[in-house]
């Protein structure tokens, strides 16, 4: 059975928070209005800290200082290697503090402190050293005119980038944005999300200790309405780069036009199948989507969510899922021996237990999990449904949350037509031994991301965008780096070229 991991077992590290105000102009400040607000860890609902709360003052004053050090300071001036050397020492100043950083992200978001301190915040070091490198290989391509004419083209920064990003990789989702654009030679104003603001403010400090100059990197926390509202409609910015709920993505790209039509780019929600084929290695197909599933709790917009298993191994699969998913050891993220910490927060809590109880009035049948668990914190139990039709809530909503959906199906047509019956495209999983359903299926499904007898196979190199209502414009690899790129046209006649 689950069980809330044992508190005799490990320590609990205090955590000490040493960044709360906003970081504008290379300072920690407070807020305009002096405002603040309380994080919360989602193991107790206790207060961590309370943080000096951003708002549109707060965002004039950052986009200000961003619009100077982007029009008249060194950084966008300098050339890419000077910005790739600084980007070097930010990387290994997070390097050396991976256990601090790794802290923040467990009080702040729940997340699983082993994982934090060896993938998450090594991987945001490594995302920052692949943009670092790729800083002094910017450049545009000389034009084969048609004319006689010499034509080239610039690859020059957009300018002040507005980044808007979630709670559920606070890291991770930091670097992506920030890496492409530091190294594009743009400046930025962060605005992280309300429930996890710790470790932006921590890595605004690491900036500075690298040498990244006043100006170019602002953080300033606050809520969505407010602050992040500021960001989408500022005149002064010059594009705006989005993660979060398709619902706010509209909002974002809306306020964008209706002000200065900065361009935006939407990393948005998802409902990820992974499609399990009768030729399968059961344990292995097994294995894969629990990860898929209930990786960082269900909190992933990749999260494969929507598993479609062949009739002939489908009993065999969910009779082993169930088993496997009673084997989650949920409770505090600080416990080496748990694989499940609580979700973000007491909303994102009540709305994946609100749609368990929707799963079970649709008729779904629920195999196993389906309730809370611990007596305090936002625990909840990694659960299976069987039965699922493809009209269901539960197979059409992204639930953020430790939520299996299980689908049988017959043939390579059908089980194509299903994954794409969703309005979203952000990943799919394939898992056969067949190369040719393999290959035919991964280009059959309208989505950003095919990962084969893999999972989250994510890589600095390898871009990761959503097709559909999942968002537009990609993270990681050298796409993300084009994002915070415009390109510019030069062109002089020839020597006696007429004009
Ligand atoms: P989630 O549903 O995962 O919490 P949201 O889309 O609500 O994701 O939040 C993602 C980010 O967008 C957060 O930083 C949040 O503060 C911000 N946000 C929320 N509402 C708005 C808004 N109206 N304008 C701009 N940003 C917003």
């Amino acid at each position: 059975a689950t069980t809330n991991g044992s508190s005799k077992v490990f320590e609990v590290p205090k955590v000490e928070v040493r960044f709360t105000k906003l970081f504008i102009d290379g300072k920690f400040v407070d807020a305009v209005s002096g405002k603040t607000f309380e994080t919360r860890d989602p193991r107790t609902g206790e207060v961590i800290a309370t943080v000096a709360e951003g708002d549109k003052a707060d965002v004039d004053l950052a986009v200000k200082a961003a619009r100077e050090a982007f029009d008249n300071g060194p950084w966008p001036r300098m050339t890419g290697y000077e910005r790739g050397r600084i980007l070097h020492k930010f990387a290994d100043l997070i390097d050396e503090h991976v256990e601090e950083l790794a802290m923040l992200d467990t009080v702040d978001a729940g997340k699983l402190f082993l994982v934090g301190k060896v993938r998450d915040i090594p991987g945001a070091a490594h995302l920052l050293r692949y943009y670092a490198g790729a800083a002094d290989k910017i450049h545009g391509e000389t034009l084969k005119m048609a004319q006689r004419m010499h034509g080239y083209t610039l690859k020059e920064p957009v300018g002040v980038v507005g980044h808007i990003v979630p709670w559920n990789y606070p890291s991770t989702m930091f670097f992506f944005k920030v890496g492409p654009a530091l190294a594009a030679g743009c400046t930025v104003v962060v605005k992280p999300a309300e429930q996890t603001p710790l470790s932006a403010l921590f890595y605004a400090h690491l900036a500075r200790e690298a040498g990244v100059p006043d100006g170019v990197l602002n953080v300033v926390p606050g809520f969505g309405p407010t602050a992040g509202a500021a960001v989408a409609s500022h005149m002064d910015v010059d594009k705006v780069s989005f993660t979060g709920s398709t619902e706010v993505g509209r909002v974002v790209m809306k306020a964008a036009a209706e002000s200065n039509l900065k361009p935006v780019s939407l990393e948005l929600g998802g409902k990820s199948p992974v499609i399990v084929f009768d030729d399968a290695d059961l344990d292995m197909a097994v294995n894969l989507v629990n990860l898929a599933t209930y990786t960082n709790k269900g909190e992933i917009c990749v999260a494969g969510t929507r598993i479609y298993v062949q009739e002939g191994i489908y009993d065999a699969f969910v009779e082993k899922a169930a088993e496997l998913a009673k084997k989650s050891v949920v409770g505090d993220p600080f416990n080496p021996r748990v694989n499940q910490g609580p979700q973000v927060d007491k909303d994102q809590y009540q709305k994946v237990l609100k749609y368990i109880d929707m799963g079970k009035r649709e008729g779904a049948t629920l195999v196993t999990g389906g309730k809370p668990c611990g007596d305090k914190g936002y625990y909840i139990e990694p659960t299976i449904f069987t039965d699922v039709k493809d009209n269901m809530t539960i197979a059409q909503d992204e639930i953020f949350g430790p939520v299996m959906a299980l689908m049988k199906f017959k043939t390579v047509e059908e089980v194509i037509q299903k994954a794409n019956n969703t309005r979203y495209g952000l990943a799919a999983g394939i898992v056969t031994k067949n190369i040719d359903i393999a290959n035919t299926v991964s280009r059959s499904i309208r989505a950003g991301a095919i990962w084969i007898n893999c999972y989250f196979a994510f890589d600095p190199d390898a871009p990761f965008g959503g097709y559909k209502m999942s968002g537009f414009g990609k993270d990681m690899g050298m796409d993300a780096l084009e994002k915070y790129l415009q390109t510019k046209t030069v062109v002089t006649p020839l020597y006696n070229t007429p004009w």
